[in-house]
């Protein structure tokens, strides 16, 4: 479905006015409203609906106050600086990844696995049109940034919550933290300590043992563990050229339209 420049203006206002008098304008030129649709945070008070707005350059998010209609607590992440991390449906908790940027990390879940991926696509196809147009880069601080002690309550890898007993530990390859049933295995990576075995999470640790069999035994001068996977960074549909189609999702609320690749 194309849509027109006045639509997507139209709509970035709406999104705007939702916000009322708090919050910031969304209005710039070149912007594109992707999409929208409602995802569950988690957070240490539980889980909560927020609806999130999908830019061409911007996610931005915000608590709903009356469903459509109003929203508050806007935020705004630069999309280079966010970073996708798949996540496995653990015991109460479905459909959900993880949202990384430098100064937070959290958790959210879509109401079907369909809408987890198209979210996670979308994004990411967002992500990479963006960094390929124009002077913008990648956030590089991710793979040495540890995901600070504070955003993480739970392992991020079997979603057990710490407690006095049930420590956090960092992943020295991923920075998550994880438990230390997670986290029993260690490893040398050669660009933190060729000597010393670190930590690793049970997710990383394949990857890493291989790369340190390899590069102890002087195949690969890199060793650089593996890039994160991301799920359907496929740019297949946009012809190849770079330039962001328009095209306009939303999801939860209107579930048969999820996916509005045209
Ligand atoms: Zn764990
Ligand atoms: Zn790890």
């Amino acid at each position: 479905m194309m849509t027109s420049d006045r639509e997507n203006a139209a709509r970035i206002r709406a999104v705007e006015n939702s916000f009322g008098a708090l919050g910031r304008s969304l209005s710039i030129a070149g912007r594109v409203l992707v999409g929208q649709g409602r995802l569950m945070k988690q957070g240490r008070q539980g889980d909560q609906p927020k609806t999130f707005f999908l830019f061409n350059d911007v996610l931005v998010y915000g608590s709903i106050i009356l469903a459509g209609c109003w929203h508050k607590k806007q935020k705004i992440i630069p999309l280079e600086d966010i970073q996708l991390e798949d996540m496995e449906d653990s015991w109460g908790m479905r459909n959900q990844w993880l949202i990384r940027t430098p100064r937070k990390s959290f958790f959210v879940s879509a109401p079907s696995v369909y809408e987890k991926h198209a979210w996670i696509k979308h994004i990411e196809e967002c992500r990479t049109n963006l960094l390929q147009g124009a002077s913008r880069q990648p956030g590089s601080t991710f793979a040495v940034t540890w995901i600070p002690d504070q955003s993480a309550f739970k392992c991020m890898r079997c979603f057990k919550k710490f407690t006095v007993t049930n420590r956090r530990h960092h992943c020295r390859k991923c920075g998550f933290l994880v438990c230390e049933p997670c986290s029993k295995k260690r490893v040398r990576i050669e660009n933190i300590n060729r000597h010393k075995k670190v930590r690793v999470c049970r997710t990383c640790y394949p990857q890493c043992r291989d790369d340190e069999i390899s590069w102890s035994r002087g195949d690969s001068p890199g060793g650089n563990c593996s890039e994160e996977k991301d799920v359907a960074a496929s740019i297949d549909e946009q012809g190849g050229n770079g330039i962001h189609k328009k095209y306009y999702f939303t999801s939860s609320d209107l579930p048969e339209h999820v996916v509005g690749v045209p």
